[in-house]
């Protein structure tokens, strides 16, 4: 057992699993005054206990971290990002910034092609040492599960080594978590007809399926990019195989995918920066998730996604870094929350209750993970506060204005990370 003693507060969130992540107040955060303790299993990976000087039920040997000083909340899960890439485009967003536009970068050997070559040309080994460290970085700022998705592997082939890989990682890692998602259809590779391209994909779902390569499927349904038929198909394909599926819906411009993929009854449908009131009511409606990538729009220079009409129909909204190098190469979610707060106008509750409760929700581990109640998964981050010793008010405000990073992290009841300041802090 893992003991997390005295700490200066609890947010257990469990207003959120009561309301289903919908329309999240301050009290649904769930604080708990300290000094409390939190009980996990570190066998089982779960919480065994959350109160003050919890009894330890089956009287086990424990460990103890001293948490005083710190306050816990669920650890972060993101639930949308392209991780698994080789090369750097930083230099097309300067051009970007510059003023040239996405035809002018691409026509220069710019765009997501590049990010596809950069790929084929790269090492198995490389691109599994670079996803390692870029996820050792992301659980460094709190982030405990973090789906992938492939979609730089420039057609079937391509697709499946980076599913291989992905899976490899996802076996030899124990935190984050990595969800896997098979993103067939992001980019057409060049020479290559759209029906093609969708039968290819189609055809690779038994495979994907019978080597446990990925547990979702996702989409890019946009002009220029790929219709909403195409998409639908593939979606249908992945249903019938019992896949999951979600979709890049309405970024760009509003083809109806939003409504589209929540009839499908889709686990998520993301970006949402041009979806139509229709879409907004079928989310409303729906227990699909809503996940909003403001970063992707501040990195583009583009409108923000209208977070308040969402969360004011009654939507499930997460929130993901969307991370990749073309529109959103910032790994860690808390640059998301900060732009969360600032441009979405997003409450601190709406905020914490997106990376915590409803990231869960968006990778179809909403009945296990994202709260800290017993039973539930015990992943947790604990932050360091200026705030008075008990006082709820401010203190997720705190962490979201200040994108301060968690002191210690605790993937499955186990310490896996803590900060330099915190190096002594090991459970005696
Ligand atoms: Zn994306």
């Amino acid at each position: 057992m893992l003991r997390i003693a005295n700490l200066t507060g609890v947010f257990t969130g469990d207003g959120f699993v009561r309301k289903q992540g919908r329309r999240p107040t301050a009290e649904d955060c769930g604080f708990r005054s300290g000094p409390i303790d939190i009980l996990c299993d570190p066998d089982r990976g779960t919480i065994v206990a959350v109160g003050p000087a919890v009894a330890n039920p089956a009287a086990a040997k424990e460990d103890v971290l001293d948490g005083s000083g710190l306050f816990a909340t669920a650890g972060f899960v993101d639930p949308h990002t392209h991780a698994i890439y080789a090369g750097t485009r930083a230099d097309e967003h300067f051009r970007r910034w510059g003023g040239a536009t996405y035809q002018e970068i691409a026509a220069a050997g710019g765009g997501i092609h590049r990010t596809v070559r950069a790929a084929r040309a790269a090492t198995d080994e490389a691109l599994v040492e670079s996803l390692n460290q870029r996820l050792d970085q992301m659980l460094a700022h709190g982030s405990t599960v973090v789906e992938v998705k492939s979609g730089y592997g420039g057609g079937a082939e391509g697709e499946l080594r980076l599913l291989r890989l992905l899976r490899q990682v996802c076996e030899q890692r124990t935190a984050p978590v990595v969800t896997a998602t098979f993103l067939g259809l992001h980019a057409l590779p060049p020479g290559v007809g759209e029906e093609e391209h969708v039968d290819a994909m189609v055809a690779l779902l038994p495979a994907v399926v019978a080597e446990g390569l990925a547990d979702c499927v996702d989409a890019f349904p946009e002009r220029g990019f790929f219709s909403l038929a195409s998409a639908e198909r593939f979606a249908r394909a992945a249903l019938a195989c019992g896949l999951r599926v979600k979709a890049h819906a309405d970024q760009l411009s509003d083809l109806g995918s939003t409504a589209c993929f929540v009839g499908l009854g889709a686990v998520s449908v993301d970006h949402l920066e041009r979806v139509s009131p229709e879409g907004v009511g079928a989310l409303a409606r729906s227990d699909t998730v809503a996940v909003l990538l403001p970063a992707a729009s501040f990195y583009l220079g583009m409108a923000y996604p209208d977070a308040r009409r969402l969360l004011d129909a009654g939507a499930r909204v997460a929130l993901a870094t969307d991370f990749n190098p073309g529109s959103a190469p910032a790994l860690d979610l808390q640059f998301a929350m900060l732009l969360a707060a600032a441009g979405l106008k997003m409450t601190a509750a709406e905020i914490l209750c997106a990376v915590t409760y409803n990231g869960a929700a968006a990778v179809g581990m909403g009945d296990t993970h994202g709260a800290l109640l017993p039973g539930r998964r015990a992943n947790l981050a604990l932050w360091e506060t200026e705030t008075v010793h008990g006082e709820p008010v401010g203190l997720v405000e705190e962490l979201i204005v200040e994108e301060r990073l968690p002191c210690v992290v605790v993937p499955g009841g186990r310490v896996v990370h803590r900060d330099a300041r915190h190096e002594a802090m090991a459970p005696s």
